[in-house]
Formats: C-alpha cells, sequence, structure tokens
C-alpha cells in the first residue's frame, strides 16, 4: 500500500491519473508550500523567466510528483519526467538536457539516486545552462560546450540528507512536504469519490482518512479498495461500516497502522526488549531493506510517538508498547 506507482496494471494507472489534482487551486493541503510556490511561479512568468529549481522532499506519496506537474502546468510549460537511478551516463542527461524547450520543467524522482558523475554534469547545467561533453578519449579527447535553454530542475526525494551540499546548494527552492492531518485527508477521499463516482457518508470518509498514515497515495488506494467491498458486499455506497470492514480486511489497524508498522513495533519489543537496536537488525528481523523501513515507515512511526531514534539506535515507546496491548517494563519507563 505504501509503495509506488509501478506495480499497477493499466486500469489503475488510469484511475491513479484520474484523481490527480491539476492546478494549485486543486491540491490539497501543504498551504504554506503551495502558497510560496505561486508566488514564485507568478513571477517567473511576468518576467519570462524559467522557475529557479525547487528540491521537494518528504515521504513517500504526499505528492510531489503531483506538484511538479502542477508547477509545470501553472507555468505553462512542458514537463520531462525522469530518476536519479535511470540516468545512468552523462550522455542520458545530456539527452533529456538538450530537448527542452525554454523555461520547461526536467523532474528528476529520487535525486538523492543520482550517479556521481552524471550529478557533476548537472552542476553547470543547473547553474549556467551548459554542459560540457568529452568526445571521444585518450590523446583526440576534447571537450565541447553545449548551451542549454533555460529550464526548471524539480528534483524529489525521499531522502534529502543523502544529497551532497554542492548539489543542494543549487536549488533556490527548497520545501519539506509534511504528513496530511485527518481533516485534510477527509478532503481528499471525498473529492476522490465523487470523481470515482461512488457516494460516501461523512464518517465512512474520516474512518478512511484518520488510517490512512498521514498519506493521500494510501488514502486513494484503501477509497479504492473500500469501494470494491461496498460494491460487492454492499449497495455501492460506502458506509462506516463498510469502511471499518474493507479496512480491517485490509490489514489496517485502528490507528491506521499496516503490517509492517506492526511488525517493526511488534519486533523492537519482543525480540529486542524494546530497544536500543540498530536500523539494519530491524531491517533483517522484519526481512525489508533498511532503506525502505528509514523512508517509509519510520518516519511516521516516529511523527505518531511510537518509536524514538537515540544515538544508541531505535526504542519502542509506552504508545508502542500501549497500541499492541503489551506491558512496558518499569525499568523502560522514563
Ligand atoms: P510522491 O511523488 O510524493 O510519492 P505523488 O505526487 O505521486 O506522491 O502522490 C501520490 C498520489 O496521491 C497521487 O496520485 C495523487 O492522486 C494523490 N495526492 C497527492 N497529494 C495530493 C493532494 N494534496 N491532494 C489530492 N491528492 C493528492
Amino acid at each position: 500500500l505504501t509503495g509506488g506507482n509501478d506495480h499497477m496494471d493499466p486500469s489503475e494507472k488510469e484511475i491513479d491519473k484520474a484523481l490527480r489534482p491539476l492546478s494549485f487551486s486543486d491540491f490539497t493541503g501543504q498551504d504554506k508550500i503551495v502558497e510560496n510556490l505561486k508566488i514564485f511561479v507568478a513571477a517567473a512568468r511576468r518576467r519570462g523567466e524559467a522557475l529557479d529549481h525547487v528540491l521537494l522532499h518528504g515521504p513517500p506519496g504526499l505528492g510531489k510528483t503531483t506538484l511538479s506537474h502542477i508547477i509545470a502546468a501553472e507555468l505553462e510549460a512542458g514537463i520531462k519526467m525522469t530518476s536519479g537511478p535511470v540516468l545512468d551516463k552523462p550522455s542520458d542527461l545530456a539527452g533529456l538536457l538538450t530537448n527542452l524547450e525554454p523555461n520547461d520543467v526536467l523532474f528528476i524522482d529520487e535525486i538523492h539516486r543520482l550517479n556521481p558523475v552524471v550529478e557533476e554534469y548537472l552542476y553547470s547545467a543547473m547553474e549556467d545552462y551548459r554542459i560540457d561533453i568529452m568526445l571521444d578519449s585518450g590523446p583526440n579527447a576534447r571537450s565541447v560546450q553545449i548551451s542549454l535553454s533555460p529550464f526548471t530542475l524539480i528534483g524529489a526525494t525521499t531522502r534529502s540528507g543523502l544529497l551532497t551540499s554542492p548539489l543542494r546548494a543549487r536549488f533556490g527552492i527548497n520545501a519539506r512536504l509534511e504528513y496530511y492531518d485527518s481533516a485534510l485527508l477527509t478532503s481528499i477521499v471525498k473529492r476522490s469519490a465523487e470523481i470515482l463516482n461512488t457516494p460516501i457518508h461523512d464518517d465512512a470518509a474520516f474512518e478512511i482518512a484518520r488510517r490512512s498514515r498521514g498519506t493521500p497515495r494510501i488514502a486513494n488506494n484503501l477509497l479504492r479498495r473500500t469501494r470494491d467491498f461496498a460494491q460487492i458486499k454492499g449497495t455501492g455506497t460506502i458506509t462506516v461500516d463498510i469502511a471499518q470492514f474493507a479496512l480491517n480486511a485490509l490489514d489496517v489497524d485502528q490507528n491506521g497502522l499496516d503490517e509492517m508498522d506492526v511488525r517493526i513495533l511488534t519486533t523492537i519489543i519482543d525480540k529486542f526488549k524494546g530497544g536500543p537496536v540498530g536500523l539494519s537488525t530491524i531491517a533483517t528481523a522484519c526481512s525489508e531493506e533498511s532503506e525502505t523501513i528509514e523512508e517509509v515507515y519510520e518516519p511516521f512511526l516516529i511523527q505518531e510517538g511510537y518509536i524514538k531514534r537515540t544515538s544508541r539506535g531505535r526504542e519502542a515507546t509506552e504508545a508502542a508498547y500501549r497500541h499492541l496491548g503489551k506491558l512496558m517494563p518499569q525499568h523502560l519507563r522514563g
């Protein structure tokens, strides 16, 4: 539920596209970021210049890709999409950059995973709109300079801490997306239900929203699965009873923790006496990648107060014990 969109079948992808907000006014939440972006976009347009480069960071599913499309649309500019791991060689990057129209947007997802050689080329592209390409090698090697159209790089990352400082310094606009509260997610769920032509009761929309880990992508996914239950088990309308039934069937617990969240907490508590325990040890015990735990699961568990990050590792909090119906040993209470 928490991953990207790669695993979706074509009809799911279509639905996903239909649910994507297309303009700033369509985009719910992240008010401060959106207000600022509106000003920067308007100013760039008035000057007829490319918008400054934008770095968007935060956990997956909060709207980084969506916002990038919106920025390009509001600039009335084109957008080309790629991702860090896909840009293998400098020529891959050069190919994309030389095909941009003036003031277009280049979106690089997972920008923290750029090959360092490619990243090096990006510096002059971002700073001076030019790249130096090496032709030939050995004694015939020579470099040619290619001028680029002014463009806006939008980088998205779940791990801004992994960005090198020279790259980070080249972004004029830097925005951190936050988890959404239940009220915002309720309006996102209602908007999506309307697009999907699915009647939904207010309390049902809230129930889905509050159990979506603060994440619009998860809220939309849970809404779609709940809609299936409503159509097969009910009358087609999503009531709070149907929502609860569906969410339980999908292993989303009362506080919105999914199976892996619960597994992580249970592991820390049962196998490591509540911690502190290192991330890679948790990952091995849960058969999950450390990276995924750190990018996807842990930020939410920390924000909700189930895990503490200390210098010696991760610790389960009293809230985690309580949520799992376990008693915290006396000596661990602080
Ligand atoms: P990210 O790039 O941060 O992983 P996406 O931009 O792909 O996240 O968003 C995931 C899905 O969640 C999108 O398909 C979109 O429909 C929905 N979404 C994200 N943010 C919002 C929002 N603020 N309002 C409504 N829907 C949103």
